[in-house]
């Protein structure tokens, strides 16, 4: 955890710190590595044949899932939205390959329905639901709470995709404030999920006014804003999660949402791909 320095900050009266996840590991970086460490050990505990997982084809999560199952030495199985696509259709498609992955490619159609086909469906295959989101990839998370519990903070802000992190974070730290920032227009789901975990929505706050209507690379706003704090800070963001993230905080700053004195944490959960 590091302190951001910046004129605004001292205007506005609040401390702002980054939680430096992205440094966890090159290719698992940030929360991926917090989510899925738990399904993995419970995978090598039980001696699973293998690991089944879901992902949008540009997905972080099957990324660092091949590339630790891969070194781990167990059979992954990838069933990968979209019919269209194969093997070879983008660069992190085929490093997954190299990482020994099998890789089913579905219809959208049928990807909603998170239907293992009988052919690969195993009961000694360990199921990771898409993103880690289940009540262990939740847990999985205490390890980055049980670090920020000892900091005097009153407010934490995170990109939120299954709301697997969120939740965690608000499931271990019950006495912070705990912002989600959506990336995704899903607010129904990440609700839901919500609802599935926790009895109440306790001390969460879910912002889905932010989410980038240009999606990704399209929003030059965002882009300047990754390029402003990158040169800024010496912090690489990518724009999807973590830019839009802090983005969004800069925007409540300069709102003067927060009361002065206000120590709040920014997670940086990963997402630079190499
Ligand atoms: C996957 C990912 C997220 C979303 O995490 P959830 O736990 O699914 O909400 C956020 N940031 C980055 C960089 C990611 O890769």
């Amino acid at each position: 955890m590091e302190e951001l320095k910046h004129p605004l900050f001292t205007e506005k009266g609040v401390q702002v710190f980054i939680k430096r996840d992205d440094l966890i590991h090159p290719i698992v970086t940030g929360n991926k590595w917090r989510k899925l460490k738990e399904y993995l050990l419970i995978a090598q505990k039980e001696g699973s044949k293998g690991i089944i997982s879901f992902g949008g084809a540009y997905s972080n999560h099957i990324y660092s899932l091949a590339y630790l199952c891969n070194a781990l030495s167990l059979p992954l199985e990838l069933i990968i939205r979209g019919d269209e696509l194969n093997e070879n259709s983008n660069e992190f498609l085929m490093q997954i390959k190299q990482w020994g992955a099998k890789m089913y490619f579905i219809s959208r159609e049928e990807y909603k329905t998170k239907i293992i086909p009988p052919q690969i469906y195993s009961k000694e295959k360990l199921i990771i639901p898409e993103g880690g989101f289940a009540a262990m990839g939740v847990d999985s998370v205490r390890s980055l709470a049980d670090e920020i519990a000892f900091n005097a903070i009153d407010e934490v802000f995170l990109a939120v995709g299954t709301g697997t992190t969120l939740i965690g974070l608000a499931k271990y730290l019950p006495n912070l404030k705990i912002n989600g920032i959506l990336a995704l227009s899903n607010k129904a789901e990440i609700d839901s999920n919500i609802d599935q975990i926790l009895s109440a929505k306790q001390n969460i706050i879910l912002w889905d006014s932010f989410i980038s209507k240009k999606y990704g690379k399209k929003n030059t706003e965002l882009i300047e804003f990754c390029t402003f704090f990158v040169q800024t800070f010496h912090i690489q963001i990518e724009p999807i999660y973590t830019g839009l993230m802090i983005q969004s905080f800069f925007k409540l700053l300069k709102e003067d949402y927060f009361k002065p004195q206000t120590r709040i944490l920014l997670i940086h959960s990963g997402g630079i791909k190499h």
